[in-house]
């Protein structure tokens, strides 16, 4: 028997045909134990090559055809387990067709659909576009595939009503959503099955992607099988209704049932379920929530006779033309499709356009081609299997068509938002907390450091003191060791004269090592020099030791000369001395002497004398006498002598007679009329001795004795005179009645002035008077005769005191930290101490000061005066 085998690239995928693309989701809901379910994101966004799967399926004979053909066999034979089709040409001759899916006449409703439908819906639920189509003639069985809704009879349920079931079953009614919509193709006029008053919908095509919509066809959204059932009986009887009233059989038009499902996916690969910590909260990035739209298209086509058959029911031609211009449109489609031509006439028909994604798209596709096995229909049979066989060859580009659910998202998001917002709040919180946390453990670390510190300080301190009370113990007992030493001298009878000479016995020796050393130094000199002659050229050395021996020579004749000059006024000296006496003698023997000068000269000699013998007997001053006898005139005049020892001498006589009445007035006066430097400093160290006694001082206030010690001061140049001067007003300070003249005429200026004599004992004197004003002024001010600032603070004494107060020299210093302590008792002095610098030097006073009294003193004032109180306070020094 011949056979021609038609393979039509079946064989490739016939194994495949009810094999799902991939494993399919189950549930948009995330299975336990196992995250979220994530669909493979390259089959997603790639395109899956998926062939349109063709099965046949051959109906029984039905009574008529058991009838009529009775006499003849099948013009099919069925090869099911092969999956091939004989399609006989005679009785000894056919052809052979392989197919997806060879479906026999005693094929179940069930397997029908698990074969050629199943694999769609479940690709359909995954997301890509599905159809399911039969084609084939009228009779054949395409509605009873399809369409069948079982009431009676379960297992003859068809496609629609089956898919529905596994559609319902898979969605989740909380996020995925199914409508319907069913429409009827009537000579290319789509009608509303749902709605029959809509009965002409348009077709609209997105002009940017191709895809095909129809929006003004019914959409009823379905919950359940009831309702999708009840659609169904709608949708049918509207079928019949509208065939009837357009005077047509359902089999000349071709109806479209369209599942529109929504489903939610939720994209797991950007969902960490955990972190390492357990801490998901801040670490979940938002999933990216995705909307997956696909479609289930189901389509029960008119009946595949040709034209010629329908024109014979007496339609006009281009009735019938219009009738099948769909069903040949779609033929010539899935021809150009089979040969891969570029032109694909999609367009020529509503039928085509609508089923664009279904042949060449990117649905997948599933065809039953029904036949019947009626001999007297070959021809009808033959083109059927011819369309399947051609189907077979359109491969279509399968792909999911998800976009973005946008609300969702945002949802999402702002849900995250809040999350990271509270955590984010938390975490300032402990972040405010721990900042919180080390400011009061560095607190406490500096608190620390400050209290080693300030203990190491004291410590120090405590050792610095104790080191300094050292030393000057030592000292002290040193001081303690020498008087002792002294007063044994004096114990033991040793006189000054004693003591004298063993001092001068000792410069003797001292003058004879210090000889020794000398000798030894000229030797080695000598020595020195005899080298240097022997390695220096001889014209050098010879030169070199001339002009040296020659500067020498010239040192030792200015010695010389000084010397002979110190004799001729030693010897002028005796003989004045000599005449002296001599006159004194002539005087003494002859009375008074007319002459003035030999008087007068007497008369200095006499004071002299006198002087001793006022030490010795205490009787009235033969000098006093004198004074009246001679005048002190007379003697005043010896000032003016050429002779610089005769005027020397002249004051030493006024200075000895200031003892007696008027002696002061005119040491006053030689103040007032002399010029001469030595003379100022025989006066005013003869005023400063007088000047102890205090009816001597009222005296010298009252004779203008401050400004005439002021002028000496001003003008003089020697530490001497300036030391007389100071001592002067130094004791002038100690009176307390005398405070304010001494203060008014200058006193305080003049001392201030001397001080630019930096001599030690100069300024010695200096501090001294500062500290016996100032105690007089703090007596006053105490006994309430005096009120305000300190006259020392108003003259400007302040600074010198404040820089003097730690004088090296111990004097000065003990005068200046007594005046310190003086001034810092009243209240009024105290802001100018405290901005003067004069504070710290009390502070100093009250701990370091050697002595008691002044060191308790100084204590006392700090703890008693509030100003300081609060300065030290303020300081933070814990006095
Ligand atoms: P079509 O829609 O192709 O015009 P139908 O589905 O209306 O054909 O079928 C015509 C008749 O054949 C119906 O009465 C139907 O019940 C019956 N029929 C079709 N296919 C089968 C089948 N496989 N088994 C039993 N009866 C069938
Ligand atoms: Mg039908």
């Amino acid at each position: 028997m011949a056979s021609n085998l038609h393979r039509n690239g079946a064989q490739r995928g016939s194994a495949k045909f009810d094999r799902p693309l991939k494993p399919r989701p189950r549930a948009s809901s995330p299975s336990p134990g196992s995250g979220f379910r994530r669909p493979n994101s390259a089959t997603r966004n790639d395109a899956v090559p998926g062939r349109v799967r063709v099965a046949v399926r051959l109906r029984p004979r039905n009574a008529e055809e058991e009838m009529a053909d009775a006499d003849f066999g099948d013009c099919v034979e069925l090869q099911p387990e092969l999956k091939r089709l004989k399609l006989r040409r005679n009785n000894w001759d056919s052809d052979t067709f392989e197919f997806d899916e060879v479906l026999t006449q005693s094929a179940s409703q069930k397997r029908v659909y698990e074969v050629v439908a199943k694999p769609v819906v479940e690709s359909v639920l995954d997301g890509y576009n599905g159809t399911v189509m039969a084609y084939g003639q009228t009779g054949t069985g395409k509605t009873f595939t399809l369409g069948q809704l079982g009431e009676g009879d379960t297992s003859s349920r068809g496609i629609m009503v089956r898919s529905m079931e596994d559609i319902l079953a898979d969605l989740s009614p909380a996020t995925d959503s199914v409508t319907v919509s069913y429409l009827q193709l009537y000579m290319e006029t789509l009608q509303d099955l749902l709605n029959p008053a809509n009965d002409n919908i348009p077709i609209v095509e997105d002009p940017r992607t191709g895809d095909v919509s129809l929006p003004g066809a019914t959409l009823v959204d379905i919950r359940d099988q009831q309702s999708f059932l009840e659609l169904l009986r709608i949708g049918e009887a509207n079928r019949v209704a509208a065939n009837t009233k357009m005077n047509t059989e359902s089999s000349r038009s071709h109806a479209m049932l369209t599942v529109h499902i929504k489903r939610s996916v939720v994209e797991s690969e950007d969902i960490v379920s955990t972190s390492q910590n357990g801490d998901v909260s801040h670490l979940i990035k938002p999933s990216k929530p995705l909307v997956r739209k696909s479609k289930l298209v189901v389509v029960d086509l008119a009946g595949s006779e040709r034209v010629h058959k329908s024109g014979s029911e007496g339609l006009m031609l281009e009735e019938a033309k219009s009738i099948n211009l769909s069903l040949s449109s779609l033929g010539k489609c899935i021809n150009a499709l089979a040969e891969n031509n570029a032109h694909v006439p999609f367009r020529d028909s509503k039928l085509t356009r609508m089923l664009r994604d279904s042949f060449g798209g990117t649905a997948r596709t599933s065809l039953i081609v029904t036949i019947g096995p009626s001999p007297r229909h070959r021809g009808e049979t033959s083109s059927t299997i011819l369309f399947g066989q051609r189907a077979m060859k359109v491969e279509n580009m399968l792909k999911i068509k998800e976009e973005f659910d946008y609300k969702s998202l945002s949802r999402k998001l702002e849900i995250q938002l809040d999350k990271l917002i509270a955590e984010n709040e938390r975490q300032q919180k402990s972040f405010e907390d721990d900042i919180e946390k080390i400011n009061l453990e560095a607190q406490c670390r500096i608190m620390e450091a400050e209290r080693k510190f300030a203990n190491e300080f004291e410590k120090e301190k405590l050792k610095c003191q104790m080191e300094y009370m050292g030393i000057v113990k030592e000292l002290e007992q040193k001081l303690v060791l020498n008087q002792d030493r002294h007063d044994c001298h004096a114990d033991n009878g040793e006189g000054p004269a004693q003591s004298s000479a063993d001092e001068v016995a000792e410069l003797k020796m001292l003058l004879e090592t210090e000889s020794n050393r000398r000798k030894a130094a000229e030797e080695e000199v000598a020595r020195l020099k005899w080298q240097l002659e022997k390695y220096t050229q001889p014209e050098e050395g010879g030169c070199f030791e001339i002009t040296k021996l020659h500067n020498l020579l010239e040192d030792e004749a200015h010695q010389k000369k000084k010397l002979e000059e110190e004799i001729i006024i030693l010897r002028s000296q005796l003989l004045q001395s000599n005449y002296e006496i001599e006159q004194m003698r002539r005087c003494l023997e002859g009375g008074s002497s007319g002459s003035t000068f030999s008087a007068t000269d007497s008369s200095v000699t006499q004071v002299r004398h006198s002087q001793f013998k006022d030490a010795a007997n205490g009787q009235k001053s033969p000098v006093a006498t004198l004074f009246e006898q001679v005048g002190l005139q007379k003697i005043l005049s010896l000032l003016e002598s050429d002779d610089a020892n005769v005027r020397i001498h002249a004051v030493k006589v006024v200075a000895n007679l200031a003892a007696e009445a008027g002696g002061l007035t005119s040491l006053l006066m030689l103040l007032r009329r002399y010029e001469d430097e030595t003379v100022r400093r025989v006066a005013a160290g003869a005023i400063a001795n007088l000047a102890m006694n205090e009816a001597n001082q009222e005296l010298i206030m009252a004779e203008g004795g401050i400004t005439l010690l002021s002028m000496a001061a001003s003008d003089a140049e020697d530490p001497q005179t300036l030391r007389m001067v100071a001592g002067a007003i130094a004791n002038l300070c100690g009176n307390d009645k005398i405070l304010m003249t001494l203060r008014s005429q200058g006193g305080i200026k003049a001392l201030l002035g001397i001080v630019r004599c930096g001599h030690p004992d100069v300024l010695s004197q200096v501090a001294r008077g500062i500290a016996n004003f100032a105690k007089c002024e703090s007596r006053a001010s105490n006994q309430g005769i005096k009120t305000g600032r300190s006259i020392l603070i108003e003259d400007g004494a302040l600074p010198w005191i404040v820089q003097n107060a730690n004088n090296e020299a111990a004097p000065i210093r003990r005068h200046i930290e007594l005046a310190l302590c003086h001034l810092a008792q009243h209240e009024a002095n105290a802001k100018d101490m405290i901005s003067g610098g004069a504070l710290w030097e009390l502070v100093r006073i009250s701990t370091d000061c050697s002595r008691e009294d002044i060191r308790s003193l100084a204590h006392k004032t700090l703890s008693s005066i509030t100003a300081f109180k609060s300065e030290l306070r303020r300081l933070r020094i814990d006095y």
